[in-house]
């Protein structure tokens, strides 16, 4: 076989081919890969979820060794991190061993992180576990501090719960970053008392904007609070020192003085942040999203099915980075009053 100079046959993959790295039109590099591994979840948050949600059959979905293969062949490619989430990825059957399996990676060196995102009410049960299968850092999403809230933000949570969740993981060792979604007239008076109990417990706090996904039953209008109100007002109290952090996703972080912690702002919707977007994401089912904000996608799961060997999907993947748009148009507009895009969060996974 005649190799690409610079090749080692170290560098094959299991196909047999060197494997290429994932550059998109707009010479992004793609090296991060979100999975949602269910579509299900033990809440229904109102800015993500309707009460009644209909699932996908469970018959429709990867089975958790298709999962780990469809990473295990973006690893192979490339990927360094991943994430996974859902919908809830805790309470998808098994998790567990899909963490133990994907944690091999993290073993060779090929990935450089193995995380996840969750709504922190099973995280008691597993925060020792994830800790024994390398991962070291992960984003928990919690909207209020207020129990009252907290139902009927989530619909189904419970506050006490998700706050014993935080407790394990911390425990263990495992790193905690608050995700917070600004909700107007919700949680907006509170958002500078989070910062100081998110940062008095050593954790960073994220907050993002709502974004119009999937049919919630409400109105987008009614929830959607612009985070340049809600640095404008924060920095009435604080002061918040912009500063270079990165850790691979979109958000951009200050510092807050008088805390020492770091406070970071996901704003799609104000501030468009695509020019260096390195990410990708897959479903349940193996569909393969190139942008969170767009209907286009790949479909996966008949080329993982149809051979044992990884060829079949390791061009499918090429061919949808060839795809990957150079942003999304979310628009949240009076006149609209559908959302941009007919898949909810749950789908994409955030
Ligand atoms: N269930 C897990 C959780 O809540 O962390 C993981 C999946 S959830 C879809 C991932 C993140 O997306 C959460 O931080 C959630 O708050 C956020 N999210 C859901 N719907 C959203 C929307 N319409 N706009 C902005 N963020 C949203
Ligand atoms: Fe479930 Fe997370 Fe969506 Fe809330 S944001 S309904 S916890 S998937």
């Amino acid at each position: 076989m005649t190799l690409p100079m610079g090749t080692s046959t170290l560098e094959l993959d299991r196909t047999g081919v060197a494997p290429r790295a994932l550059i998109d039109p707009f010479a992004r590099s793609i090296n991060y890969l979100r999975v949602s591994v269910t579509d299900r979840c033990d809440f229904r948050c109102v800015y993500c979820m309707s009460e009644h949600m209909s699932f996908l059959p469970k018959a429709d979905l990867l089975s958790l060794e298709e999962l780990d293969r469809l990473c295990s062949a973006f690893v192979d490619k490339g990927v360094t991190k991943l994430r996974l989430t859902g919908g809830e990825p805790l309470v998808r059957r098994g998790i567990m061993t899909l963490f133990a399996s994907l944690s091999r990676h993290l073993d060779s060196g090929a990935l450089k992180e193995l995380t996840l995102t969750t709504n922190g009410s099973q995280l008691d049960k597993y925060a020792k576990e994830l800790k024994s299968y390398g991962i070291d850092r992960i984003n928990v999403s919690l909207d209020t501090l207020d129990a009252d809230k907290f139902r009927a933000i989530t619909r189904w949570g419970d506050l006490n719960k998700v706050m014993s969740g935080i407790d394990a993981a911390q425990a263990a060792g495992i790193k905690v970053k608050i995700n917070v979604v600004a909700l107007k007239g919700v949680n907006e008076d509170e958002l500078g008392p989070m910062v100081e109990w998110a940062h008095g417990r050593g954790m960073d706090m994220t907050i993002i904007e709502v974004m119009p996904l999937g049919d919630v039953g409400e109105t987008r209008l009614d929830q959607y609070l612009p985070l340049s109100m809600v640095r404008a007002r924060l920095a009435t109290k604080y002061t918040l020192d912009d500063i270079d952090y990165q850790t691979g996703g979109p958000a951009r972080y200050v510092r807050v003085k008088e805390t020492g912690g770091r406070l970071g702002f996901i704003t799609p919707m104000t501030h468009n942040f695509c020019e260096t977007c390195n990410r990708v994401r897959i479903t349940c089912t193996g569909t393969m999203y190139m942008c969170l904000g767009q209907e286009d996608a790949a479909d996966l799961r008949t080329p993982l099915r149809a051979s044992e060997s990884d060829a079949l999907v390791h061009a499918a993947i090429d061919d949808a980075i060839l795809r990957k748009p150079k942003g999304h148009d979310f628009v949240i507009d009076r006149r609209q009053k559908r959302p941009a895009l007919s898949r909810h969060m749950s789908v994409t996974g955030g």
